[in-house]
């Protein structure tokens, strides 16, 4: 079983995903794997070069991850072939990343994306966890942690999907406005249903 885990910047992904683990239930961070897609000697990047040329390499033949966002940001159909090149390579790698983990014994995994909607990464989940936290302390959190100052951090969470519509989407919410302890009882709950759920789930869809 795989619980897809998101939320806004500075929601609190990484930290609740951390007490996930604690409890035994291991996860995949989206990002790192769309990193891991464009990295020297991947195909994808190569693709790439080939398109945008060497205005998107960096000296030592890494991604230009500035000079690429810069094109496809003016250009909605450059995006489109982008997205073509990277999402199904992500999505390929993602599934075996998870394979592995789930195969290491885990009760479920967690695919942690701060693009599950978005990203259409939700058609691989099982059920969608949404981190969530009032707006005026996703700012704060997020000033505190990335050096930007409250406008910047505000100008961020508004490029993002607005929290009601996430909240919608979700499956299951985690309410991350208050301590670490609070939040840690939450992942103990959810922790505890999702282990009968995977029970379940492996009853009735035996491998
Ligand atoms: P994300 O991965 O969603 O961007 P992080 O897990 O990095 O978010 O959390 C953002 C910041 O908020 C971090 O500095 C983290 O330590 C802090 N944080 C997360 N959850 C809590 C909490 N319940 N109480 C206090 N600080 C928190």
């Amino acid at each position: 079983m795989i619980i897809g885990l998101t939320g806004g910047i500075a929601s609190g992904k990484s930290t609740v995903a951390r007490a996930f683990e604690a409890l035994g239930a291991p996860w995949v961070d989206a990002d790192d794997v769309a990193r891991e897609v464009v990295e020297p000697g991947e195909p994808a990047l190569a693709e790439i070069a080939e398109r945008f040329g060497a205005e998107v390499l960096n000296s030592n033949g890494s991604l230009d991850r500035r000079a690429l966002r810069e094109i496809v940001f003016k250009d909605e159909s450059e995006r489109r072939w982008l997205e073509s090149v990277t999402h199904p390579r992500i999505r390929e790698r993602l599934i075996a990343h998870l394979e592995r983990l789930a195969a290491g014994g885990a009760p479920y995994v967690l695919l942690v994306s701060p693009l599950l909607f978005e990203s259409g990464q939700y058609q691989m989940v099982d059920r969608a966890l949404v981190i969530d936290v009032p707006e005026a302390l996703q700012i704060k959190r997020t000033a505190a942690r990335d050096d930007v100052d409250d406008a910047q951090a505000r100008a961020i969470i508004a490029a993002q999907m607005p929290r009601a519509e996430r909240l919608a989407r979700a499956d299951d919410v985690l309410d991350n406005g208050g301590s670490e302890a609070e939040m840690r009882r939450q992942v103990a709950e959810l922790d505890w249903q999702y282990r009968q759920l995977a029970t379940r789930k492996n009853e009735s869809d035996p491998v």
